[in-house]
């Protein structure tokens, strides 16, 4: 059966920029693709370098130099200065970030432009510069900005200029710790989920978060609700994440008695206290490879990575997707090996498609948010 995700808004408004794939590249057996893969990959050396985030597909995976987490990926790119490609299998934040991080010399490329993120697209540059401004009308002040690494460069570029930085799951507590450092509240965005969970394993109880609704008026919010807040969460979700629930948690727990349940950040807040622990893909990847042999886990991210634990990561343990179905993530999921094949038999003829190029008056205050999230352990 072949799936075909829904288009997010980020595809809707880039799909008339996309270029097709050409169709010699469909209908291709996966032993061809992966000979003609491997044969473009050694044509190109040391010239190319492949990023694939834990989420992708195993089809595509396989032939990446460097997997992580978006944190993991983000400091890799530093150590290949030499070479002139960088294609990243994730998404099209990832990208971006690659791009704002690279030397000049370096080419960005997603192998397929509709690789969006339906989270990053839940933040627009316009509804973050409207939120500051009523911010600022409602007398809230000493507001730090922190950006979740998947969010488009823009909203990167107006919170590094605000004195705020970019975070990822795995280095949020770090950075909410940095931002209070800084100033009495956070505006934490666009991920709720990820926020409110950082702050409330810190010690912030939820009476002190506020969610912003970008599409209301003050956010939806009282002035003296936002003034009593220590957290301003963004109203954006992960629609991959937010589909665990406390119900699964206790329906697996009757099924597999003994088993941990553990679950991203980016999952509501109910799921990770019925959890036994959360954290993020590398943290998750991490316990369970330490764990004992013979361990049960149910898993509550990306089905992608949650059959990977269980086949090649930790194959010693029994590893359940905490969701029946398996959630996948249909974006992640648009990067086939198909495309990969095309852009690598291009660049091996010179040809360069579906570069990211971030604008260059965005480019400098996104990099001194990636350097600070860098900075922060
Ligand atoms: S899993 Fe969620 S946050 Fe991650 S890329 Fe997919 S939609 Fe975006």
């Amino acid at each position: 059966m072949t799936l075909i995700p829904l288009l997010t808004e980020f595809e809707k408004e880039n799909i008339s920029e996309r270029q097709a794939l050409p169709e010699k590249y469909l209908g291709l057996s996966d032993a061809e693709m992966d000979a003609r893969i491997s044969s473009a990959r050694a044509k190109l050396g040391k010239k190319l370098v492949i990023l694939g985030h834990h989420y992708q597909r195993d089809e595509v995976i396989k032939f990446a130099d460097y997997t992580g987490d978006s944190f993991k990926l983000a400091r890799q790119i530093a150590q290949r200065p030499e070479a002139e490609y960088i294609v990243f299998c994730g998404v099209h934040f990832m990208a971006e970030s690659a791009d704002v991080l690279t030397e000049p010399h370096q080419k960005v490329i997603l192998p397929d432009l509709a690789a969006g993120c339906s989270m990053a697209d839940m933040a627009a540059p316009d509804q973050l510069e409207t939120c500051w401004h009523e911010l600022t009308q409602m007398g809230v002040n000493g507001v730090v900005p922190v950006t979740y690494i998947n969010s488009a460069a823009s909203i990167k570029a107006f919170v590094g200029e605000r004195g705020g930085t970019v975070c990822t799951s795995s280095n949020a507590a770090a950075t909410l710790k940095w931002a209070f450092e800084r100033g009495e509240k956070v505006l934490f965005l666009p991920d709720q989920h990820l926020g409110r969970n950082t702050a409330y394993k810190m010690g912030i109880p939820l009476d002190e978060m506020v969610v912003w609704d970008p599409n209301e008026i003050y956010g939806g919010l009282d002035p003296d609700e936002v003034t009593r807040a220590r957290m301003i969460l963004w109203k954006g979700h992960c629609s991959v994440h937010t589909r665990f629930t406390v119900q699964h948690i206790d329906a697996i727990r009757k099924k597999h008695p003994g088993v941990r349940v553990i679950v991203h950040p980016e999952v509501p807040w109910d799921v990770v206290q019925a959890a036994d622990d959360s954290g993020s893909t590398e943290y998750i990847i991490k316990t369970i490879a330490n764990s004992p042999a013979g361990s049960i886990w149910a898993v509550g991210t990306e089905v992608h990575l949650v059959n990977r634990l269980a086949t090649e990561l930790a194959p010693d343990r029994t590893v359940l997707s905490l969701e029946p179905f398996g959630c996948l993530c249909s974006t992640m999921f648009r990067v086939s090996p198909n495309h990969l094949l095309w852009i690598l038999e291009e660049l091996v003829d010179g040809r360069v498609h579906n570069q990211i190029v971030v604008p260059d008056d965005q480019k400098s205050w996104t990099r001194v948010a990636l350097d600070r999230m860098l900075s922060i352990q």
